[in-house]
């Protein structure tokens, strides 16, 4: 088989299946916080990105998409069940977020994470010409750059953590806790998203490893491994092109006419999951149209919750729980034609969700945690015309790149209610700088500034960070 000089390794490839016009099964590139990210970084260097397809039968044959060769890991049932569904998603997922929801421990999850990816890790070394440079991605594979360098040690490979990592008081409750660090020391480079996660993982070196570590090196055995907090970000130029086209302008137009042309939109678009803080935000609007400080007729709530991981118990009680909430709450302050919330739980495409960004007078990002929040750039982006206003959880990571955003405590239902009322009330020229704010700091730092300095404090060479300029 060919080999690369970059691997990208992440739990999923970058596509969907879905059916075509005449009927065949056709595969397209997906949406997700993880695939918009490294878009526009692969289509300008030659790779391979090695993932699963999705579902469970054999493995697809893919074509090449944008030039990125596809190599797909293929996973049985009972591999997503206890991998993907079980360690990942019900232990490490609640666990890194603060432990919202109680993480669960069972052995026979671990022993899948373990043989899923030693499987990640061989399709890795397979796929990396001498010398590559492999980049591994998020919490479903912290083993494998440890397992990867034991058979590749000619390799460079990165390690980046998407979502947060938490404190050592969380992290030590993992009964596998050392091999979980061991795991991801085997790269050159741990990337996280802000320095206080880097901080937590060299405390839990020393802690749980007894090895040197500063918030920037590690010493393991005769190497020296970095760390440190690189915020990922989106491809603004791309969802500036998007709001900008005249069907989009004239899709949002008519979203807002659909809505009723009410004064204000509040818009919020999560997947459906407890750390987006939905339920929290749920409350805060039901007790402001409860005590008339907004009122149906003026303003209009938009939700999207895409369901995702429905196969995991936590998620199923949560969904159930949100829709028993908006059933409440338009029963109670809903009229006829004008309901208090519009709810929907279809995914939406790129070009539709620019069209709700640009009709939303006020986009809702409130997440309990956050590792970054890709939705809340997103708005940003879309917001070509200076307007509109973020509200934005102090714990998602995008708080820290966004100090003009109205920042929020999602746990605090006053302070919630009160920033909310805050923004809806604000006067335009205050709105317009702090979205112009917002917007310069987002251009300096988009995708292709994440990738870039990622990849050069990777490979020192600079040849790969050189590619993307
Ligand atoms: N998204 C989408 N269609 C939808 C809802 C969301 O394409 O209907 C995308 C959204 O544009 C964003 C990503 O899903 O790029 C969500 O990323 P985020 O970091 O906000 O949250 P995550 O889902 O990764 O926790």
């Amino acid at each position: 088989m060919r080999q690369s000089s970059l691997v990208v390794v992440a739990n999923r490839l970058p596509v969907d299946d879905s059916v075509a016009p005449d009927g065949a099964c056709e595969w397209r590139r997906s949406p997700g916080g993880l695939v918009s990210a490294l878009h526009p970084l692969l289509q300008h260097t030659p790779a391979t990105w090695v993932g699963w397809a999705g579902g469970t039968g054999p493995a697809p044959m893919l074509a090449d998409i944008d030039g990125v060769r596809m190599h797909t890991v293929p996973l049985a049932g009972d591999d997503v069940r206890d991998h993907y569904e079980g360690f990942a998603n019900a232990t490490l997922w609640p666990l890194y977020h603060d432990a919202v929801e109680q993480p669960v421990y069972h052995r026979r999850w671990w022993e899948a994470y373990q043989r899923i990816n030693q499987r990640f890790a061989d399709a890795a070394a397979e796929a990396a010409e001498p010398g590559a440079v492999v980049w591994v991605q998020d919490y479903h594979l912290q083993l494998v750059p440890g397992l990867l360098r034991s058979i590749r040690p000619d390799l460079r490979i990165g390690f980046f953590m998407h979502v947060p990592f938490p404190p050592p008081e969380l992290f030590m409750q993992l009964p596998r806790r050392a091999e979980l660090l061991l795991g991801m020391l085997g790269a050159d480079l741990v990337g996280f998203q802000r320095p206080q996660a880097a901080h937590n993982f060299a405390q839990l070196a020393t802690k749980v490893l007894g090895l040197a570590a500063t918030d920037r090196r590690i010493a393991v055995d005769d190497r020296v491994v970095r760390i440190g907090a690189f915020p990922v970000s989106i491809d603004m130029t791309e969802m500036e092109a998007l709001a900008e086209r005249p069907d989009v302008v004239t899709r949002a137009a008519r979203i807002r006419r659909d809505l009723g042309d009410p004064q204000h939109v509040l818009l919020s678009v999560d997947r459906m999951d407890y750390t987006k803080g939905i339920e929290q935000r749920l409350k805060a609007y039901s007790e402001l149209l409860a005590t008339g400080h907004v009122k149906v007729r003026d303003t209009v709530m938009v939700q999207v919750a895409v369901p995702s991981r429905e196969r995991v118990e936590q998620y199923q009680i949560l969904r159930e729980r949100v829709e028993r909430e908006v059933g409440r709450i338009n029963g109670e302050f809903g009229r006829v034609g004008e309901p208090a919330i519009h709810y929907l739980t279809q995914p939406f495409d790129r070009s539709e969700l620019a069209a709700l960004y640009r009709a939303a007078d006020i986009m809702a990002v409130t997440p309990l945690r956050d590792g970054m929040n890709l939705v809340a750039k997103e708005y940003v982006a879309a917001r070509v015309d200076n307007g509109g206003a973020l509200l934005l959880s102090e714990f998602a990571g995008a708080a820290a790149e966004f100090p003009e955003a109205f920042l929020v405590n999602p746990h605090d239902l006053e302070g919630l209610k009160l920033t909310l009322m805050h923004a809806l009330q604000a006067i335009p020229a205050d709105l317009t700088a702090r979205m112009r704010a917002m917007r310069e700091q987002l251009r300096v730092h988009d995708i292709r500034a994440w990738a870039r300095s990622y990849l050069t404090a990777l490979d020192q060479s600079g040849d790969l960070a050189n590619r993307l300029t």
